[in-house]
């Protein structure tokens, strides 16, 4: 084999695709690792590629501006190719999306005359998604950053206006910032307020324990109705301050599941929360239900209610339906609801039409 028979299987064998072109732009040859690189079919290769297909006139790198670079390589100057997001299907031949950069540069005779152009690639899509999911994630750490703050500075600046009231009183002598009932009123509504930052932190922390894989589940078997009552009964005076009534309806008094307290008490308060924000002033019916191998839990409101095509949705991170946006909220309790949920092996979902009140429905296996 001379040296220059050699240097052909050189180049078949490199480790990065090399395309062989004609100074007219008619692919002469491609290497091995190009056709690792596109996936093409040989025949494609043998009938396409190498017959008819005009890399110059590639509708699609015509159409992202790269294709008067390629004519500037074919004319013989030395071209670096900026990465693109190349579709084979959008150029009839199957295969994935691609994020390709590539290099030109001529092979010249003795007298400076162009005998063949060569096109080499550099295939980035791995990195390119990389930098995406990095910036996505960048974004979304801005976001988020930004609802909590917003979130977090609301409560802050009603409390603020509480106290500034009470010093404006006390420089004014105003006997009645020391009264019972003024004190009283303070501090309930500076409670109110503190309980509502410390439940948008606890949403924060359990967003960054499930990002971590640390929201852990301590599960033991337990009586769903002990815990939906208890929960209940801790909501006993925002029921009386909001007009709420509560109806409850179970046909046992025990429904063993094996759960975790704490974080289920947390799913039940989220829909009462919710049912607060977006039913005030209306009833809820809970019903408790053996199946055959689950309890299942309804929480029906009569409230704003939710379009059949958000139902889905309203269980994604951040996730807030218009309608609702002038009521305060991260959109992150029912994902962490969800969250919880899944770890019992369970399921959660809604059943609504807009304006017509929701439903949620909690679905545990029987502790056997
Ligand atoms: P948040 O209430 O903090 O916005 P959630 O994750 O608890 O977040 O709820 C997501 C969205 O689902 C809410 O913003 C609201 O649009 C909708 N939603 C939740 N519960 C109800 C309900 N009981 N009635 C109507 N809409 C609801």
């Amino acid at each position: 084999m001379n040296s220059l028979e050699r240097f052909r299987i050189h180049l078949e064998q490199a480790p990065f695709s090399i395309q062989l072109l004609s100074p007219e732009g008619q692919t002469l040859a491609v290497n091995q690792a190009w056709r690792d690189l596109w996936g093409i079919p040989e025949d494609i290769i043998q009938n396409f590629i190498l017959k008819d297909y005009r890399v110059a006139y590639d509708p699609q790198l015509e159409a992202k501006g790269i294709a008067p670079l390629i004519r500037r390589g074919l004319s013989g100057e030395i071209v670096e190719i900026p990465a693109i997001l190349y579709v084979p299907n959008d150029t009839g031949i199957k295969g994935d999306p691609k994020w390709v950069s590539g290099f030109m540069y001529p092979v010249k005779d003795s007298e400076g005359g162009i005998l063949e152009i060569i096109l080499t690639h550099r295939d980035i899509t791995k990195t390119r998604i990389a930098e995406d999911e990095l910036k996505n994630a960048i974004t979304a750490r801005d976001e988020f950053i930004s609802i909590c703050s917003h979130e977090l500075k609301t409560p802050l600046t009603s409390m603020k206006l509480q106290f500034d009231l009470a010093g404006k009183m006390l420089d004014e002598n105003n006997d009645k910032v020391f009264s019972k009932e003024t004190v009283e009123k303070r501090i309930h509504m500076a409670n109110r307020q503190l309980d509502r930052m410390t439940r948008l932190i606890d949403e924060m922390l359990d967003i960054s324990r499930i990002n971590t894989g640390k929201l852990q589940m301590d599960l033991q078997v337990l009586n769903l109705k002990e815990v939906v009552d208890e929960t209940l009964y801790r909501f006993s005076e925002q029921f009386i301050l909001h007009h709420q009534d509560i109806h409850i309806e179970s046909s046992s008094d025990t429904y063993s599941v094996k759960g975790d307290r704490f974080r289920l008490e947390q799913v039940i308060s989220n829909l009462i929360t919710n049912s607060l924000k977006y039913a005030a002033n209306k009833p809820v019916f809970i019903k408790l239900q053996k199946n055959s191998e689950t309890v299942r839990l309804e929480f029906r409101d009569q409230g704003i209610g939710i379009a059949e095509e958000d139902l889905e949705r309203i269980f994604n991170r951040f996730e807030r339906i218009n309608s609702a946006t002038n009521v305060s909220g991260l959109g992150l309790g029912l994902y962490i609801c969800k969250q919880i949920v899944d770890r019992h092996q369970g399921k959660i979902w809604a059943e609504s039409k807009l304006g017509q009140g929701t439903t949620f429905v909690l679905e545990v296996p029987l502790a056997d």
